[in-house]
């Protein structure tokens, strides 16, 4: 099976996060077929490793297997990782019977739309002493077959906040004797609009309202319940930390004005996507020599948060882009396919890369 046909399977079996299972047989199938790596099944992901004796360091290429839920029903590969999955395997494929002076493991992760998928993978950092991990995304917008990168962060951290706040039910018509906290959602959600316009201007941070709630649609009840949820990000973990902070005060210093009892929950965090500066140097110059052409940009190169993050924690980290067209149609929208033109230039910028490492 050639790369092409490949993405076609791929592309013509989507699957939604944590549930991959004919996506891992394709590449299992295609890994035994195709290349010359040992491959370890470890259920929900696999990873598939060349070794050499002597080799004295150790590179990851990591690509994210899943599909996400298509609007108005079903699934599709809306995000382009059928076409970042080919382009690995395909790599594994180009290096058989090589001598590379190193050894490369390729990642398949589940999960990463929903940012749990990194996680499962993480084992893989305590068995072998790995030098950097690497992965790539699709970049709409950017010219066709054109290499993105920064020396910083490409993708944000970002969490979830859901801030609640208690007081006591009573009869509709008698709310003073109750403790409504309508008054306390309306200013947290005003305050919170203030700073979300304070950091338009900035290029990494943001805070967006996403749902907010005083009791329910009952019309004889003066509510003892609200909420306010939120997402914030930022260029990094400590400024997310920051963010999440002045959100909180806001929050609890209305809880508090109003005698409301006052808790939060974290959903959904993902860690900042950091390159190492070391490691883009070097890989940047891999990158522009392999693809048509190419474009540094400023930190963060995008505003979303990618599981990735997680494993530039334990390694380092090197995450670029590629550009999939500037007329594409945005990742995640509707009519998104990933351009399989594609595929033989990404092949052609990890190979070169792996040259370089
Ligand atoms: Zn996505
Ligand atoms: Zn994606």
């Amino acid at each position: 099976m050639n790369v092409q046909k490949l993405w076609e399977t791929l592309h013509a079996s989507p699957e939604l996060s944590l549930q991959e299972v004919h996506t891992l047989e394709i590449l299992k199938s295609f890994i035994k077929n195709e290349t010359d790596l040992e491959l370890h099944d470890e259920k929900n992901w696999i990873y598939a490793v060349h070794e050499e004796p002597g080799a004295d360091k150790t590179i990851v290429i990591r690509a994210e297997i899943d599909a996400i839920p298509k609007p108005g029903g079903g699934v599709f590969h809306g995000c382009g990782h059928d076409g970042h999955t080919a382009m690995a395997a395909g790599t594994a494929a180009a290096i058989k019977g090589r001598k590379l002076g190193k050894n490369v493991i390729f990642l398949f992760q589940p999960g990463e739309e929903i940012g749990a998928g990194a996680a499962y993978c993480m084992p893989l950092f305590d068995r072998y002493k790995i030098d950097m991990v690497l992965a790539c995304h699709n970049l709409p917008g950017y010219e066709l077959g054109s290499f993105i990168y920064t020396e910083n962060t490409f993708a944000c951290a970002s969490e979830g906040l859901k801030m609640s706040f208690s007081g006591h039910q009573a009869h509709a018509a008698y709310p003073e004797d109750g403790l409504n906290p309508a008054g306390c959602v309306a200013r947290t959600i005003s305050e919170l609009m203030g700073v979300a316009a304070s950091l338009e201007n900035t290029r990494g941070r943001r805070l967006t309202i996403i749902n907010a709630q005083v009791g329910n649609p009952d019309y004889g009840i003066s509510p003892g319940f609200g909420s306010v949820s939120v997402t914030i990000r930022a260029e990094n973990d400590e400024y997310l930390k920051v963010l999440e902070q002045d959100v909180l005060k806001i929050a609890e210093a209305n809880a508090a004005q109003d005698g409301l009892g006052f808790t939060y929950d974290i959903k959904d965090p993902f860690h900042a996507t950091v390159n190492d500066a070391g490691i883009a140097e070097i890989l940047s110059v891999a990158g522009k020599s392999a693809a048509c052409s190419w474009k540094h940009e400023e930190a963060p190169v995008v505003r979303w948060s990618e599981d990735f993050g997680l494993f530039s924690t334990k390694a380092k980290a090197f995450y670029w882009g590629l550009g999939s067209g500037i007329n594409q149609p945005g990742l995640h929208t509707e009519n998104y396919v990933f351009p399989k033109e594609l595929l033989d230039k990404g092949i052609r910028i990890w190979m070169e890369m792996i040259r370089t490492a």
